[in-house]
């Protein structure tokens, strides 16, 4: 659903109801301080002060193992439509050490300077198994990879095929045994029905590059990033939401697993996303050039 503009003196009822329907369910409690100190104690780019100024909150879903799921909301501002409604996404893969870190980072520039231009749902890590496990890795604790466990017509076959043939039974792409067998999997799936993102963006290392699937085009360049379209694997993220459900999804994906981006290059990776945002979602949407 595309929010449009529309005259100021409804603007408020509207506000309200939009904030009603698009609240996570039964979201209330705070991360607590002991989640941020899992967090800052695996990742050398966000300290334990950074994470608890965040202040995430405590969704009403878990991982496999129990921790869990943490998202924060930068809602609309009284008095300014947004123009759309963006899910931001770290941590899909528990060793992408920097989709995580960086999504931090974009949160301390939201927290200082959120304007209400759009309303951000951010969950900065989906995978916090995957990534607070004394070892981490891609896959969640029941060594599925998430991002081959988004649910697709014919679920079963395809994402066998592709993971037999393909990667040749490579663990690290264990589909799972069926579609949305877990439970982060589900939370993104009820969550993406909740909310009604008019955009996705999943943060991802080490290509390189940015990937996108959806309607129209994505991204030509964020940052030194630029796009690269490396087509949809079966039970993907971008299969599930861009292709099927047509929602754009924007994939970042870093150069680095274990090294951030210069301060610099995190900055201008966020300009340029919020500045195709700007001209790509919502009522001031024009075509984009590239
Ligand atoms: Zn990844």
């Amino acid at each position: 659903m595309i929010i449009k503009k529309i005259s100021s003196s409804v603007n408020h009822g509207l506000l309200a109801l939009i904030l009603v329907l698009t609240l996570p369910a039964l979201a209330t409690a705070l991360a607590s301080d002991d989640e941020c100190k899992r967090i800052s104690d695996k990742l050398a780019s966000v300290t334990l002060e950074e994470c608890l100024l965040s202040q995430l909150e405590q969704a009403s879903a878990y991982s496999s193992v129990g921790s869990p799921i943490l998202f924060k909301d930068y809602t609309p501002v009284e008095g300014r439509l947004p123009l759309g409604r963006v899910l931001l996404i770290g941590g899909i893969h528990g060793d992408e050490y920097s989709s995580v870190s960086i999504v931090f980072k974009w949160m301390n520039t939201l927290n200082e300077h959120h304007s209400g231009l759009f309303h951000w749902r951010i969950l900065p890590l989906l995978n916090p198994d995957g990534l607070l496990a004394e070892k981490s890795q891609r896959m969640n604790s029941n060594n599925v990879d998430l991002n081959r466990n988004f649910p697709m017509q014919d679920w079963q076959n395809a994402t066998r095929d592709y993971w037999e043939n393909i990667t040749k039974r490579n663990p690290r792409r264990f589909p799972g045994n069926y579609a949305v067998s877990e439970s982060e999997t589900q939370y993104l799936v009820d969550e993406i029905q909740r909310f009604q993102p008019d955009v996705i963006v999943a943060v991802h290392a080490p290509h390189g590059i940015v990937d996108y699937d959806g309607p129209k085009n994505g991204p030509y360049k964020l940052g030194r990033l630029y796009l690269n379209l490396l087509g949809t694997y079966p039970g993907s993220l971008g299969n599930y939401a861009g292709v099927q459900l047509e929602i754009p999804v924007v994939t970042i994906e870093l150069p680095y697993a274990g090294i951030m981006p210069k301060p610099s290059e995190v900055a201008h990776i966020w300009r340029d996303l919020v500045g195709w945002l700007r001209k790509n979602i919502g009522a001031n949407q024009e075509t984009d050039p590239s």
